[in-house]
């Protein structure tokens, strides 16, 4: 049996006002909090991005976090010797008053002293700026050389001629009859000077680290505001001197990043491994901190975005806000889900990786 129900007679007068009804599209943005307010205003600011879902985005956590830019500069000094050669008066020594004699016994060369080890026989004071050359002339290691060419008798036969003449008797034109020339190597002086020359050259090795308990691209440390933290100058420097002592005055504020740990490995990988088994030596150790405090926030805009970036984060997306550039309020983010095409509308607005832009 159906039961009947009596017929609703709809009276106008108490129908509720349908004017008053939002409408679905039209849902009030709510009050974002700040840090999400200020994420929309970065989002609209981008070309291509989709800001839409952020009205309705929820901040689930405002985590402080630090990083910190360290500059390292090590001067590294080179050695090396080069010997100047330059033509010198040779004096033939005389055998029972025969320079011939004499010729034939002498030594044909007379030494100094032995240049011994350039790196610990010489001290050299090091620059205060970062690129400098100096060259010490070894004056106590100077020595001779007889000319091989002519043995010390200045001149050389002429061999365009026998004694001053051609083979048709006319007077040699190359050595105008004399039979012989000046010896060309040693320009008429018999023998040779040997100046050895130390060149001690410096250059400045630097390189630069970033860390941090976020994912902050290093660009944007690297424009951020940052204040000092730490810094050491020490001199002298060399290979075996220790890091690790050096590093102990520096406070770590957060355990998640040890930075005394991480400055004693990048400095043993980035610069005493690539630099042990060469022939140069570290001089000075120089090294900045600058630290820079910033927010990373986390927040969710529903099951409909996932983070495709990391999918760990489900439906999580998180970014960071650190005084940029001049001190203004800087936004950094990553996985923003609708960073691509959004300017076409909300159906094509998708997530593309690249299109994270520095
Ligand atoms: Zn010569
Ligand atoms: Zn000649």
């Amino acid at each position: 049996m159906n039961k009947i129900y009596p017929e609703d007679v709809l009276n106008p007068g108490e129908l509720p006002n349908t004017t008053d009804v939002p409408q679905f599209d039209e849902v009030p943005p709510k009050q974002l909090p700040k840090p999400l307010s200020d994420f929309k205003q970065y989002v609209d600011s981008k070309f291509c991005y989709f800001s839409k879902p952020i009205d309705q985005a929820e901040l689930i956590s405002t985590e402080p976090k630090i990083a910190y830019q360290c500059r390292m500069k090590i001067l590294v000094e080179k050695r090396s010797v080069h010997t100047d050669v330059a033509p010198h008066p040779w004096h033939t020594e005389t055998v029972l008053g025969s320079s011939s004699l004499g010729r034939f016994f002498e030594s044909t060369e007379r030494s100094g002293e032995a240049i011994g080890n350039i790196w610990s026989d010489y001290q050299v004071n090091i620059p205060d700026g970062e690129k400098f050359h100096r060259t010490l002339t070894l004056t106590n290691s100077i020595y001779h050389t007889r000319c091989s060419n002519c043995r010390a008798k200045r001149y050389v036969p002429c061999t365009s001629c026998t004694k001053g003449l051609t083979y048709d008797k006319q007077i040699c034109y190359n050595c105008k009859g004399a039979g012989q020339l000046i010896c060309k190597r040693c320009k008429g002086l018999g023998g040779f000077r040997h100046t050895p020359k130390l060149t001690v050259k410096w250059s400045t090795r630097s390189s630069t680290f970033f860390y941090q308990n976020s994912f902050l691209h290093k660009k944007r440390i690297r424009k951020g505001q940052r204040t000092a933290f730490w810094s050491t100058r020490r001199v002298p420097w060399s290979k075996s001197s220790s890091i690790e002592d050096c590093v102990q005055s520096i406070n770590e504020e957060v355990p998640d990043i040890p930075l005394q740990t991480y400055i004693v490995r990048d400095y043993t990988e980035k610069h005493l491994n690539p630099m042990r088994n060469k022939n140069n030596a570290m001089r000075r150790f120089e090294c900045f901190i600058e630290r820079m405090g910033f927010e990373e926030v986390h927040y969710t805009m529903g099951e409909n975005y996932s983070n495709k970036r990391d999918s760990k984060l489900e439906h999580t997306f998180r970014f960071c806000q650190y005084p940029g550039p001049k001190g203004q309020n800087s936004i950094y983010e990553n996985d923003y889900p609708l960073n691509c095409c959004g300017c076409f509308g909300e159906k094509v607005a998708c997530y593309s990786s690249c299109c994270t832009i520095l």
